[in-house]
């Protein structure tokens, strides 16, 4: 038999075998896919090297060549990360913050009217702190004269230095309860954790994730079991899926009024506090249905680029814009450098006002 015939014969043998092993293969996908499901139900991990481990090892075992053990695991090993790739894949699209309609888009409502998410662009607006009456009725009054709905109402403060003001507490969150039931706002307050729940339960109307209990499963679980809105900052560190993850403990406990918060990430920047991940609201809004919320405070740590910060915002499809003000913010407890006076907020308000006609029903 000439070289040729004998060549085309055993390629004929390969051929076949191909088709095997790639049946094999994606029948050995379908299982892994309902073993996913499996562990899915149960609350079980997806990714288990104990298991990849023992598979590599009989593998191993079984092995009578030509191939050495070392090609073989590292075959197999491919095997295994496009499976798990598969299996995350499917996953991912089962999640409950996820978007399955290009037309799904959850809107949360309030005691005051204000709905957040996808119809309009609202602003939720106040200081860094509550530090007195005094100053969160002035900038109640502000706010209630430009029809914002949502007021900061924040007791709790998550400081770098313990000896820096850790917030008024409970005093705090009376304060804002009582400024904002004068002027007809709701009160935000950040819950830095789940033990608080049921005390701030009597004075607020939606809960607040700051971006360093992102993270914080067991505060996320406990506020899915609350009846009230919960907003999440994403984590100055995380990646989007990371995040999306984080309010999917909520809706997965039973909660489904999440509200999404970008408020900057760490990068080399050394000319802002963080910088503003602009792309994660379209990321965001392609990805899941919840209503995103651009902090123009917190991203950028100074107050002189909040007007084009709000602009961007205003215009980048997010569901609205989160500002600090403060009435006099040179002596502001904490983050002075970022909080708008009320003439800047009032600037800003106009500011986001114009941009919103010159680009109507438009987005970048
Ligand atoms: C805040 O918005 O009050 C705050 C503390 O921000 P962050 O959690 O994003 O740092
Ligand atoms: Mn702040």
């Amino acid at each position: 038999m000439s070289a040729t015939s004998r060549l085309k014969e055993l390629r004929d043998k390969i051929d076949p075998i191909n088709m095997q092993i790639l049946d094999l293969l994606n029948q050995r996908a379908e299982i892994a896919l309902e073993i996913g499901k499996v562990q899915q139900e149960s609350g079980t991990r997806i990714y288990d090297p104990q298991r990849e481990a023992e598979m590599l090892t009989a593998l191993q075992l079984a092995n009578e060549g030509p191939f050495s053990n070392e090609t073989i695991s590292n075959l197999f090993r491919e095997v295994f990360r496009a499976t798990l790739h598969l299996e995350e894949e499917d996953a991912r699209e089962t999640i409950l913050v996820q978007r399955k309609q290009p037309d799904q888009h959850t809107i949360i409502e309030f005691s005051n009217g204000l709905r957040l998410g996808n119809e309009t662009f609202e602003i939720i607006a106040g200081p860094c702190a509550v530090e007195s009456y005094e100053q969160m009725d002035a900038v109640g009054a502000v706010l209630a004269e430009r029809g914002v709905k949502m007021i900061r109402g924040m007791g709790y403060k998550p400081r770098t230095s313990p000896y820096d003001f850790q917030g008024m507490g409970e005093e705090g969150l009376k304060i804002a309860r009582q400024v904002a039931n004068k002027y007809g706002l709701v009160v935000i307050s950040e819950v830095l954790d789940m033990s608080l729940i049921p005390m701030m339960d009597e004075y607020v109307d939606a809960f607040w994730v700051g971006a360093r209990n992102m993270q914080n499963s067991f505060l996320l679980r406990a506020l899915g079991k609350q009846s009230k809105p919960v907003l999440l900052k994403r984590g100055f560190g995380a990646t989007l899926k990371e995040f999306i993850y984080a309010a999917e403990y909520v809706m997965a406990s039973g909660n489904e009024q999440v509200i999404l918060m970008e408020r900057g990430i760490r990068t080399f920047s050394e000319w802002t506090r963080n910088t503003l991940d602009i792309s994660a609201v379209p990321l965001l809004k392609q990805e899941t249905h919840l209503p995103i919320i651009v902090d123009i405070s917190h991203s950028a740590g100074r107050r002189d680029i909040a007007n084009p910060l709000g602009r961007v915002a205003r215009v980048s499809g997010a569901d609205g814009l989160m500002v600090e003000v403060h009435p006099n913010p040179d002596v502001a407890m904490s983050d002075a450098k970022q909080q708008l006076n009320l003439e800047q907020f009032n600037q800003l308000m106009d500011d986001v006002e114009s941009i919103a006609t010159r680009y109507k029903h438009e987005t970048v």
